[in-house]
């Protein structure tokens, strides 16, 4: 029996992980399930699966766990050393699927044991992909992407010689403000935001992809994960999302991946990696699909492109600024205070205030280190709101 871990076990990623591993439940050993607020749904299927341990995120909601666990053989935690902690239980397949620079502790404690970290927190390749990649090395230890692109490419790449890439294009489907005029954006509201055309995903990251933000975090996961030049990564958009990544080859080929937008297909594909067996997804009807369409970004809607490849110019610690601004702006426009197009000006304001002061962007890549950045950027990114807003 295949020992798993489910990190952020109650959202989107998590909750898709968990269905496939109910429908094989005598050939995984779960031990650790994590979540943040959602008692109900995180108590429910610790049960259900057997886990060892059931850990929140918030420590205030420990009492509420017990009461829910009570009478099963589930241990209860709470708080994220606890979380970090339910990483260094052994082990062997561990799904990284925390929202936030909250899931790169866990994801460096279960690569330090040598387990295989199925990684859908982008965050942790964005804010310390040179760190995550080390310890991975040192330890033996495998990391899968399960964002869709990077599955796609990784698929694409499997037999292949990395030096024979000449690029690599990731697909976006252009968010919910896809189509609509420039102008508009400004006014935009959080209900219109959190609407995807194709996927059904968290909320945070909904509002990333309407922002492009998402595809910005994923342009630097790419650069991160499969070490290419950022001049090598294209973004294109692909309303359809049927198309997940393409990789161009230096005879011409390009290597495209479809399938249905469920994330199911990636978190089954690291699941059963090396093999892959029968997932529960539907199949393409090409005929019925027709046509797929594709168009270049407009860097004037998504200026958050723009900001990745600053990001990925400067490399050490921006990743870690870039993604804490990020994080700051977004919370703020989910609490309807700044609007929409000003998140990726904050997020711009704070990158010049670090590039004028470089001695934390050139800081050491550790743990330390990226939290130091991480918290710096907050406060930044909150003193050019206030300032804005004042
Ligand atoms: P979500 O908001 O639906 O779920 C997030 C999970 O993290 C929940 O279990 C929540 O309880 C937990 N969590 C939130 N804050 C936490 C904290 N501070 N500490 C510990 N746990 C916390 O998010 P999601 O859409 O499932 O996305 C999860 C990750 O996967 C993100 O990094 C996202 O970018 C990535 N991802 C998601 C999708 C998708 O289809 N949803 C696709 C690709 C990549
Ligand atoms: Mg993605």
């Amino acid at each position: 029996m295949r020992r798993v871990s489910i990190f952020g076990a109650t959202g989107s990623v998590g909750q898709n992980t968990v269905d496939l591993i109910s429908r094989a439940p005598q050939d995984y050993d779960v031990i650790a399930l994590t979540g943040a607020d959602n008692i109900a749904q995180l108590s429910k299927d610790a049960k259900a699966l057997g886990a060892k341990v059931a850990v929140t995120a918030k420590p205030g909601k420990l009492a509420e766990l017990q009461a829910a666990l009570a009478g099963s053989d589930v241990l209860a935690a709470a708080g994220p050393n606890a979380i970090t902690e339910a990483a260094t239980r052994p082990c062997d397949w561990v799904m990284s699927a925390i929202v936030g620079v909250a899931g790169l502790a866990p994801g460096l404690a279960a690569l330090q044991q040598g387990a295989t970290l199925a990684l859908a927190n982008k965050e942790s390749l964005v804010c310390a992909g040179a760190l995550m990649l080390q310890t991975a090395k040192e330890n033996d230890a495998t990391i899968l992407p399960v964002d869709s692109e990077h599955s796609a490419i990784f698929q694409a790449l499997t037999g292949e010689d990395i030096n024979a890439v000449e690029r690599i294009i990731l697909t976006a489907s252009g968010g919910a403000f896809r189509d609509w005029p420039l102008a508009a954006l400004g006014s935009a509201t959080l209900a219109e935001a959190s609407s995807h055309p194709n996927w059904d995903m968290g909320q945070r990251i909904t509002i990333d992809s309407a922002s492009m933000f998402n595809k910005a975090m994923e342009v630097i996961e790419v650069r991160e994960f499969f070490r290419v030049q950022p001049d090598q990564i294209e973004v294109i958009i692909h309303p359809e999302s049927l198309i997940h990544a393409l990789v161009g080859f230096n005879d011409g080929a390009l290597m495209a991946h479809l399938g249905p937008p469920d994330m199911r297909h990636a978190i089954g594909y690291a699941l059963n990696w090396p093999k892959r067996r029968g997932l529960p997804v539907a199949r393409l009807d090409l005929a019925q699909i027709g046509q797929l369409n594709f168009k270049n970004p407009d860097i004037a809607r998504y200026p958050a492109l723009k900001l990745a490849r600053a990001v990925m110019d400067r490399g050490g610690q921006m990743g870690a600024a870039f993604n804490a601004a990020k994080e700051r702006a977004l919370d703020a426009f989910i609490n309807r205070r700044i609007r929409f197009t000003d998140m990726a000006e904050v997020v711009e304001d704070v990158l010049t205030r670090f590039e004028t002061d470089p001695d934390h962007i050139d800081a050491a890549m550790t743990l330390d280190n990226v939290t130091k950045t991480d918290h710096l950027a907050r406060m930044w990114a909150d003193q050019v709101m206030a300032k804005r807003a004042g």
